[in-house]
């Protein structure tokens, strides 16, 4: 009898950890496993605010996919998923096409633009590693350039940060740090530096505790930060952006984070989506589909206490990983009901840059270095969660207490 083929789309934070459950999980003759992914690397998207500001190398956030999974039970095909078609049961890739048995959906997310002209052809956005790579260069550039021009242009060295959500604001906090790196590097004064973090809602980290906004935003502002809030962004264009007063801010590097939408493949392949996120079943399955589990930000789940979707988060795509597993080895093995998939949020940390953060771990709101050390412990849990011990070793944040 042929073996089930279980096919992962994607190697991020969901697609990894259902790959190394269920090589745990099934025996050899069990099923086929393959996971599709457009890099050779696997990368830590919950770290890129780092290596965008250029605080952090971007090659401490990824590790060679092949390194990390059992290569003996999970055959990992580098490409890129073009769509999926479920009447045939089939992933078309660039380079040819696979079909399954059973599909996991984990392509994460692209940016929400809410087609505001101008933020797809102007503004950068922290995304991958090749993304972030570019936004550090770019910065850099602007310094070097600033110095190396007879007008002094000063859009040169005015950094935006469209949106003060959870990425902006981790993203400004790096850069209060590196900021002050290049102005020396590049006998630039830190006065004609300006970084400004601008909200179109009421407040910066909409949705945290108040207290721990007002810490994370006077820290900023004392760290030079300038918050435009209630300010929306009418348009981006090549000059800078346009607010809807009609205020134009000339800057030469807008950066997008004002939240995602799911994976375009999913639009594209015909699912009904909200927000490009797949409303999926409790037991993680596409609504109508016996074969098809969606995982992480393409999958959109309702928090049922306030009747809204839980915000997309690495920490879901991990947990969801444990059901969506069990639930495939239940399928293919014949054994007993799904499970239902229950989010178990154990808080939330944002960093602030260097040895500040803010974060609620169960009830607790931790500021400053408890918070930081806080954050690293949560990155250093997924490595060992994902590659046991030597992960951590090898890619972890040792300098927990510095
Ligand atoms: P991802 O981890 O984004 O992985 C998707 C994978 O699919 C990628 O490897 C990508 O290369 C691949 N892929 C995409 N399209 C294709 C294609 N067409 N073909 C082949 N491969 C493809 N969450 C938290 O819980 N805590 C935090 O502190 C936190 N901080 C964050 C900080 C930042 C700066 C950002 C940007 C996000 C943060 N998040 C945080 C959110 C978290 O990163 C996401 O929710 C999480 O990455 C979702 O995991 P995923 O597996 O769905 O997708």
């Amino acid at each position: 009898k042929k073996k089930p083929r279980i096919l992962i789309l994607g190697a991020g934070y969901g697609g990894m950890m259902t790959a190394s459950r269920l090589s745990k999980q099934l025996g050899y003759n069990d099923a086929e496993i393959i996971l599709v992914n457009k890099h050779n690397y696997h990368y830590q998207t919950t770290w890129l605010h780092e290596p965008a500001a250029g605080t952090l190398h971007h090659d401490r956030t990824r590790m060679r996919i092949d390194s990390v999974i059992d290569t003996n039970k999970v055959k990992f095909i580098k490409d890129v998923v073009v769509e999926i078609k479920t009447a045939d049961k089939k992933v078309i890739l660039e380079g040819g096409e696979l079909d399954y048995d059973y599909l996991v959906i984990g392509l994460g997310s692209e940016p929400e633009t809410f087609g505001i002209p101008g933020v797809e052809e102007h503004a950068f956005s922290i995304r991958s590693v090749n993304s972030v790579r570019q936004i550090r260069e770019h910065i850099e550039y602007m310094f070097a350039s600033y110095n190396n021009s007879e007008i002094k242009h000063e859009d040169y060295l005015t950094f935006i940060v469209a949106g003060a959500g959870f990425t902006g604001i981790e993203f400004v906090g790096e850069l209060t740090e590196r900021i002050p790196e290049l102005c020396k590097e590049y006998d630039i004064d830190r006065k004609k530096v300006r970084i400004l973090s601008v909200e179109a809602a009421p407040t910066a980290l909409p949705g945290f505790d108040p207290e721990l906004v007002d810490y994370a935003m006077s820290l900023l502002e004392s760290r030079g930060v300038e918050f435009k809030i209630s300010t929306p962004i009418k348009e981006v264009t090549k000059d800078g952006v346009i607010l809807a007063s009609g205020e134009e801010i000339k800057s030469k590097t807008i950066v997008w984070t004002t939240g995602v939408r799911g994976s375009s493949i999913l639009d594209k392949s015909g699912f009904e989506t909200m927000r490009g996120r797949i409303k999926v079943e409790p037991d993680l399955r596409a609504p109508g589909y016996e074969d098809v589990f969606v995982i992480g930000d393409c999958a959109l789940i309702i928090n049922e206490e306030i009747n809204r979707p839980y915000p997309p988060t690495a920490q879901i795509a991990i947990q969801q990983s444990s059901t969506l597993s069990k639930n495939i080895k239940a399928l293919i093995t014949g054994s007993g009901n799904l499970e239902t998939f229950v989010p178990d949020i154990k808080g939330t940390v944002a960093s602030l840059g260097g040895k500040e953060a803010i974060g609620i771990v169960g009830s607790k709101k931790l500021y400053g270095s408890s918070a930081s050390t806080m954050k690293k412990i949560i990155d250093n849990r997924y490595l060992y969660l994902l590659g046991g011990l030597p992960l951590v070793v090898k890619k972890g944040k040792l300098n927990l207490f510095s």
